[in-house]
């Protein structure tokens, strides 16, 4: 069996962001802010609601300020924001974001093509983004992109990696999510990354980003739960696909998350009938299915009338017809 669990994990919700940034279909921002209230009513603590990236990079979130405004913000949440630059920042925090994330990539030729920018460049660049954020009272989060695998590059180094979240940690970002961008990496991998960036930090101060792309990313969450990590990314229903995969899938579904953790009784605090209620309406918005595995079993579980549960951890074994 583990040898140990946390007791408890943050669910670090992505999908009103992460989520939306890559469908097709624009989402009126009227049905953005109910998505994000109906996100606020699962139990989730944490919701990253936009980017305040520049609208011609991504005009799917061109209403960041008005998303920021609009929103209800539920006590005991925590709502941030990506921030590309100081332009970002400034229009944040003027929309009332107190946690905002930075961000870049551990390979050169991914971050160059996210952000024009060397990762030196980039390192340079957020001087003018964490200080002033910690000036204005706001939290800072920074995401590493490409940390187990580049679409250009292909492997990545784990020292790059390392490096990069002693640098990160070392300019005063509260936590540091590590993003499986293209969702390659597998669970000795996982592992051998996360051992070497915990020889540098704690692990309070690491969340954990992967995407399902290869149906690799709930192994890969286990490996970081047995190495104590108790934040984890996810967007609901898997929102969001894979830019360098068409079709494929992309973030690890927050539902998936949920069931998991909460069958190996971990704490998260979200209510899972909500999140696929959530899921649902969001489905109709984007106009596909959500490739959600939990949502799908709920679903199809729902039409036919049943409900079944995690078995808890400490359930006899069932025999079960079927494989
Ligand atoms: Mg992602």
């Amino acid at each position: 069996m583990f040898s140990h669990l946390p007791p408890a994990v943050t669910i670090y919700e992505v999908g009103p962001r992460d989520g939306l940034q890559n469908e097709a279909r624009p989402v009126p921002t009227a049905d953005k802010v109910a998505f994000i209230d109906a996100l606020s009513a699962t139990g989730l603590r944490a919701i990253e609601v936009t980017s305040f990236v520049n609208p011609r990079w991504i005009p799917q979130l061109a209403d960041a300020a008005d998303v920021a405004r609009t929103i209800r913000r539920v006590p005991g949440v925590r709502y941030s924001c990506l921030v590309p630059n100081r332009q970002g920042l400034e229009r944040a925090l003027d929309a009332g974001m107190d946690e905002v994330a930075v961000f870049l990539s551990a390979s050169e030729t991914h971050n160059k093509r996210n952000v024009n920018k060397t990762i030196a460049e980039t390192l340079a660049a957020f001087e003018d983004v964490i200080p002033p954020a910690h000036a204005a009272g706001a939290r800072v989060r920074a995401y590493v992109s490409t940390a187990f695998g580049c679409p250009f590059e292909g492997p990545v180094d784990p020292r790059a990696v390392v490096d990069l979240a002693v640098e990160l940690q070392r300019r005063g970002v509260y936590q540091i999510s590590l993003g499986d961008t293209i969702g390659v990496g597998t669970p000795v991998q996982v592992r051998d990354v996360l051992s070497r960036v915990l020889e540098k930090l704690p692990a309070e101060q690491i969340a954990l980003h992967f995407h399902d792309t290869r149906g690799t990313a709930l192994a890969n969450i286990l490996v970081g739960l047995e190495l104590g990590i108790a934040t984890i990314d996810s967007a609901l229903g898997g929102l969001g696909g894979c830019p360098y995969a068409p079709g494929a899938s992309g973030n690890v579904s927050t539902e998936d998350v949920a069931y998991m953790l909460d069958g190996m009784g971990i704490a998260t605090g979200v209510d899972l009938d909500k999140l696929c209620e959530a899921s649902t309406r969001v489905a109709s918005l984007v106009g596909h299915e959500m490739p959600s595995k939990y949502l799908k079993a709920h679903l199809g579980e729902r039409a036919r009338g049943e409900r079944r549960r995690a078995p808890t951890p400490s359930a006899e074994p069932t025999t079960k017809t079927g494989t």
